[in-house]
């Protein structure tokens, strides 16, 4: 599982003991020093997962926390936040910061692998290697082959993520800005009518099992994967 991981830390020593120990885990890192850095991380590509510290300079991390749990665009995002003391594990416990996990520090890298991966496979099915199924099609991330019953289905590599995304995410609605942030991780530099595109292959891409009609165009709203 690869993920990108905006880490919200304004101590050095933390700020690379986490990037190299999450580099070597595959994952792609970001690193901001306060709340305000990060917003403007978040303004362009949004990160699978956010590492975040609760004492910054500026405003705190419970109350970054807060904001994204506040805001449309960004409150989908898994946070896990950092503490440096068990009595602010207990605020994060009592209030609601909307943090998924929280980890104290000091801590072992070991540890802080495991919540990262058991929040996002809570959270961010998609990033997970797990093999998805609806309607005899079927989607297996770690050969990256789909099947449609028996027979094997070729997609590029745009429409394979674009459809373990709306596998992992079956009957809702998303909007092409959405998509963008969700599948391409960027909702800025991209147009919304290169959503249009790939929609058109992923749907030409299923046609020869007869899956095509379980991607949904829901006018004035965007896309959606039913089975029904
Ligand atoms: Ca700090």
């Amino acid at each position: 599982m690869s993920a990108t991981i905006l880490v919200v830390e304004d101590e050095p020593g933390i700020q690379e003991l986490l990037k190299f120990n999450l580099g070597q885990q595959g994952h792609d890192v970001l690193v901001a020093n306060d709340s305000e850095e990060a917003m403007h991380s978040l303004r362009g590509a949004l990160p699978d997962l956010i590492l975040l510290d609760w004492m910054l300079p500026g405003l705190p991390g419970v109350d970054f926390a807060r904001r994204i749990r506040g805001d449309q665009r960004l409150k989908d995002i898994p946070i896990i936040m950092l503490t440096a003391r068990a009595e602010e594990r207990d605020k994060v416990l009592g209030l609601e910061t909307g943090a998924d996990d929280y980890i104290t520090k000091p801590f072992s890298p070991k540890e802080l692998m495991a919540r990262i991966k058991a929040v996002l496979r809570r959270r961010a099915p998609q990033m997970t290697e797990d093999v998805v199924e609806v309607a005899s099609l079927r989607l297996d991330p770690v050969s990256h082959r789909v099947f449609g019953g028996e027979q094997a289905l070729d997609l590029g590599p745009t429409e394979f993520r674009l459809l373990h995304f709306f596998m992992t995410h079956p009957e809702r609605v998303y909007s092409r800005s959405q998509l963008l942030d969700q599948v391409w991780g960027d909702h800025v530099f991209v147009e919304e009518r290169t959503v249009d595109v790939h929609i058109r292959r992923l749907r030409g891409a299923l046609e020869p099992s007869g899956h095509d009609g379980l991607i949904q165009t829901v006018r004035g709203a965007g896309y959606r994967l039913s089975a029904n």
